[in-house]
């Protein structure tokens, strides 16, 4: 039934994007198979495999095919901006926290937006900070919306109806709300604020209420959690909340408290939550969403720096959230250029840059948190990028050197 389901899908879309046909039937494959792996869902009006991927009826889904398929651009497919570095939580494994400077303002992240839009970027995720503290957001969304699918990330701090309903209106896809437990004392522990978990539940009550947005929790698995065979019951637990997706993800070692090998997802735990995350797509209802099945090297593989940017809330530009590093800042060089000196030492990998290479972070540190441009260059040029993923396999074939 899923499988019908999923065919008619794509036979829609294929009807409405039709220069579909004309990607390398290898690749088309590719993405059937993986495409099979979950339920295709209408949510909220969009057509949707999973959050990370621009919905099937969206113009950013056509962009996609076109730009990265077909003419196969050099720029990223994937970005993530801050919109600020403010948060009333204080959450121990945010990326952000040894991240600063002057951030940029609104008109600076709309040049920002345009510039990532014409580097080819299809799918833009809002992050922070906590996004909803800059009181711009819906012109940004408007903005970014006209090329990209647009996603946020948030606490669900300040979110009122009359703000969701704005997000939806200036063309908001997607909300994951962050969510790291079914307690609350532990929610609130983990995020440094009392309240926070009530705060959490009140978005996601008010997006489901506001409908046209597709619902997700956003929710970070740490091995003790998987090791105690929690993750099952957290997903009854987010299930019966009525929300469309749970988007899961390890803690990285992006900040000094997480550069632990103890620390750092295992192989076999990795391996788990693909299938849990399996068996739970084979149910109807709500999507699961690891994004290491996604980064995983029989997919799409790591793609920091290399078809995902991050350009955090004072212009640095990184190769993904969790990556503590700088190529250049948007105030000082254009984002095409700083884009193409990262890429040059950004291969696409097999398996997660940042969990792989973070010793080499930490050495280079020297006390800080954030590494500068002449450091972030020499650890791209000590770290390992291991092999290509499946899908780069396919991408790149025939192609000299094979790498991108
Ligand atoms: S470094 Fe890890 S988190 Fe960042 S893009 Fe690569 S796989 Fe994803």
């Amino acid at each position: 039934m899923a499988l019908l389901k999923n065919t008619i899908f794509l036979a829609k879309t294929l009807r409405r994007v039709p220069r579909m046909a004309r990607v390398s039937p290898a690749l088309n494959l590719f993405f059937l198979r993986y495409i099979n792996k979950f339920r295709l869902k209408d949510s909220a009006g969009h057509w949707i495999v999973h959050s990370h991927l621009p919905p099937l009826n969206h113009p950013a889904f056509a962009r996609f095919v076109d730009l990265h398929l077909l003419k196969r651009v050099l720029g990223p497919s994937h970005a993530q901006i801050g919109l600020t570095n403010a948060c009333p939580q204080a959450c121990v494994y945010c990326y952000s926290r040894e991240r600063g400077g002057k951030a940029m303002d609104t008109a600076a992240i709309l040049r920002a937006v345009h510039e990532l839009q014409e580097l080819g970027v299809c799918w833009l995720g809002l992050t922070g900070g906590e996004p909803l503290l800059n009181s711009d957001i819906a012109r940004i969304v408007e903005t970014a919306a006209g090329g990209c699918a647009v996603k946020l990330f948030t606490t669900g701090s300040t979110l009122t109806r009359e703000k969701a309903r704005e997000l939806r209106d200036a063309g908001l896809f997607s909300v994951s709300v962050s969510l790291d437990h079914w307690l609350p004392e532990v929610h609130d522990r983990n995020r440094g604020l009392a309240g926070a978990f009530a705060t959490a539940m009140n978005a996601i009550r008010l997006i489901r209420e506001t409908g046209g947005i597709q619902v997700g929790v956003s929710a970070v698995v740490n091995r003790e959690m998987i090791c105690r065979n929690e993750v099952e019951p957290f997903l009854e637990f987010l299930r019966g909340l009525g929300i469309d997706e749970a988007w899961l993800c390890e803690p990285k070692p992006s900040v000094a408290a997480f550069w632990n090998e103890e620390q750092v997802i295992r192989p076999e735990e990795h391996r788990e939550l693909f299938t849990i995350q399996d068996r739970w797509n084979r149910r109807p209802g709500m999507t699961v969403n690891y994004l290491g099945h996604f980064e995983s090297r029989e997919h799409f593989g790591c793609n920091a720096g290399h078809k995902m940017v991050y350009v955090d809330a004072c212009g640095e530009v990184s190769p993904c959230v969790f990556t503590p590093m700088t190529f250049g800042n948007l105030r000082d060089r254009p984002l095409k250029e700083i884009f193409a000196a990262m890429k040059a030492r950004f291969p696409s990998g097999d398996l997660c840059f940042i969990n792989r290479n973070f010793p080499l972070i930490r050495d280079a540190a020297n006390g800080r948190g954030f590494l500068d441009i002449a450091a972030s260059q020499r650890v791209a040029d000590k770290a390992e990028f291991g092999k290509l993923s499946g899908f780069f396999r396919l991408y790149l074939r025939g192609r000299q050197g094979g790498r991108a």
